[in-house]
């Protein structure tokens, strides 16, 4: 069996299991660095960006996981879990840093005021059906690097700003499909687990 980890330090966990389990795939929480040995893919869940970096470090989870992703290890990030894969956040708290490793500059809590919160249908690049998307207190994504593809941005009438990237095994949404319970951007994380196992790498 593919098992995938969800960092659970903070944040919904338990939607994002529950979509891996659907899928056919062991969800493992992962809270000690240990617990990274025993997965082939990690899911960054929503949550608060601020508080699972400072949980992270506390854990000594930190290096662990930027070793991960370095060594390739595919990794999906959500909401929360976009700006902990952000290489640069654009006003972070007081002394915030990101695990770093996709290209990108996030604004968190871009949408203020009354549309804090809202959903909206989006055409994701490579998906043949519209993404119904949940976003909570989202970021989104300000700047990319040239290897960064954009996968989904909202129409100029919602705001424009790119809110779904990909680069290499990194994959990372502003919004939350795991509430929505659209399972195609878990698939395209598990796509990547399967091609790194048929490549034979780690
Ligand atoms: N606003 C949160 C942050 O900055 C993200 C919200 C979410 O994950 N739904 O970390």
């Amino acid at each position: 069996t593919v098992r995938v980890g969800v960092l659970a330090l903070q944040g919904d966990v338990r939607e994002h299991s529950r979509v891996l389990a659907a899928l056919g795939v062991e969800p493992v929480p992962v809270r000690r660095p240990g617990d990274l040995d025993a997965v082939q893919g990690l899911v960054l869940p929503g949550g608060e960006s601020s508080v699972i970096d400072k949980l992270a470090r506390a854990f000594g989870m930190r290096e662990p996981i930027r070793a991960a992703i370095a060594e390739g290890m595919p990794v999906y990030g959500t909401c929360a879990g976009l700006i902990l894969l952000a290489a640069r956040i654009a006003n972070p708290i007081v002394g915030q840093e990101s695990f770093g490793g996709l290209d990108v500059t996030v604004r968190r809590n871009a949408f203020g005021g009354q549309v804090e919160s809202f959903e909206t249908d989006l055409v994701a690049h490579g998906f043949d059906a519209p993404v119904h998307a949940t976003f909570i207190r989202a970021p989104v994504v300000v700047g990319t690097g040239p290897d960064v593809q954009v996968l989904a941005s909202l129409p100029e009438s919602a705001g424009g700003g790119i809110v779904a990237v990909a680069q290499g095994n990194l994959l990372a949404t502003a919004f939350h499909p795991e509430v929505s319970g659209d399972t195609r951007f878990h698939e395209m994380l598990l796509a990547r687990i399967r091609g790194r196992e048929v490549g034979g790498a780690r």
